[in-house]
């Protein structure tokens, strides 16, 4: 068929309900027997808010040690639906630019993310899924989820 999607990526943050939306993906790469592809990014603020009033600067450790936590996880979701190993992608940097980077450096033409995750509990769209949304070239799904 001509028109159906030939790679999708599925955009994972690791909070609550991202299963939901990793079994959306894998749903449709099923249906379209589709490449599928998973990422996820470890957001690297150069100052990290705290919400008291003192930002702390940005921490190499902390990263490092950020990213050893994500990329197990990684692998067991990505172990769990099937995904091969060239096809994970654990990136550092904004959350937002390096999903729509991969996505175009590897003609995905179908980015599943969230509707919210971490960001919009009060939001209908959060922030990294409108920005997504907005600037990708491909299309792009929104998994609803549910506020709790
Ligand atoms: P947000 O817009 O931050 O509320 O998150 C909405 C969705 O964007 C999440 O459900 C994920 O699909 C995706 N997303 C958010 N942050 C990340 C991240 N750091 N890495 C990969 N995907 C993310």
């Amino acid at each position: 068929m001509e028109d159906s999607y030939r790679h999708i990526l599925l955009a994972v943050d690791f909070f609550e309900q991202d299963e939901m939306v990793a079994s959306r993906a894998k749903d449709l790469a099923d249906k379209y027997r589709a490449r599928l592809s998973i990422i996820h990014v470890v957001d690297s603020l150069p100052m990290m808010e705290t919400g008291y009033g003192v930002d702390l600067p940005y921490n190499l450790d902390l990263t490092t040690e950020l990213m050893a936590g994500a990329k197990v996880r990684l692998a067991k979701l990505a172990d769990k639906l099937a995904i091969d190993k060239e096809s994970r992608w654990l990136e550092i940097g904004s959350p937002k630019l390096e999903i729509i980077k991969i996505a175009e450096q590897n003609n995905v033409d179908l980015i599943v993310v969230g509707s919210h995750g971490r960001h919009g509990l009060a939001l209908l769209l959060g922030s990294t899924a409108n920005s997504v949304l907005h600037h990708s070239s491909c299309d792009v799904l929104a998994v609803r989820l549910q506020n709790n």
